[in-house]
C-alpha cells in the first residue's frame, strides 16, 4: 500500500475536509490555503503528475470534478486551475491534483520574468 499522502486521504486513512468524492476522484480543502478557496482535485489512484496522465477519461473527470467544485463552492466570479508540475514546475506532493483558488481576485498569472 502506498503511503503517499494523498492516496492515504484517497483512501480515508487520513484526515481531510472532503468537499467531493466521486469513484475516481477525490476534492478536499488544501491544509494551507493561498486564497480564500483553495481546494485541491485529485485522482484516487496514484499518478505521479500531469507529465504521468495518459488516460483522458481520467483527464476529462479531473477537469469536471474542478469545473463542479468551483460551482459547489459559489466562485461564479471566477477561479484559477494550477497543476503543478514536476521539479520546474514547483510541485510538492508527488501525486497528481489539481488547485482550484479563488474567492479574491488572483492578481496576474505570474511575476513577469522570464
Ligand atoms: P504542489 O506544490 O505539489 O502543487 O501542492 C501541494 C499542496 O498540497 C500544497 O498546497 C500543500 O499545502 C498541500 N498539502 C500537503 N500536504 C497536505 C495534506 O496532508 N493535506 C492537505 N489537505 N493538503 C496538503
Ligand atoms: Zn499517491
Amino acid at each position: 500500500m502506498s503511503t503517499c499522502i494523498f492516496c492515504r486521504i484517497a483512501r480515508g486513512e487520513a484526515p481531510a475536509r472532503v468537499v467531493l468524492e466521486l469513484p475516481r476522484v477525490i476534492a478536499f480543502h488544501d491544509i494551507r490555503p493561498l486564497a480564500p478557496v483553495h481546494v485541491l482535485v485529485v485522482p484516487r489512484e496514484h499518478v505521479a503528475s500531469l507529465w504521468e496522465l495518459t488516460d483522458p477519461q481520467l483527464a476529462g473527470e479531473l477537469l469536471a470534478s474542478a469545473a463542479q467544485v468551483a460551482r459547489q463552492l459559489d466562485l461564479e466570479r471566477g477561479f484559477r486551475l494550477i497543476a503543478n508540475t514536476r521539479d520546474d514546475g514547483g510541485q510538492e506532493v508527488a501525486h497528481l491534483h489539481l488547485h482550484v483558488l479563488g474567492g479574491r481576485s488572483l492578481g496576474p498569472m505570474l511575476a513577469r520574468r522570464v
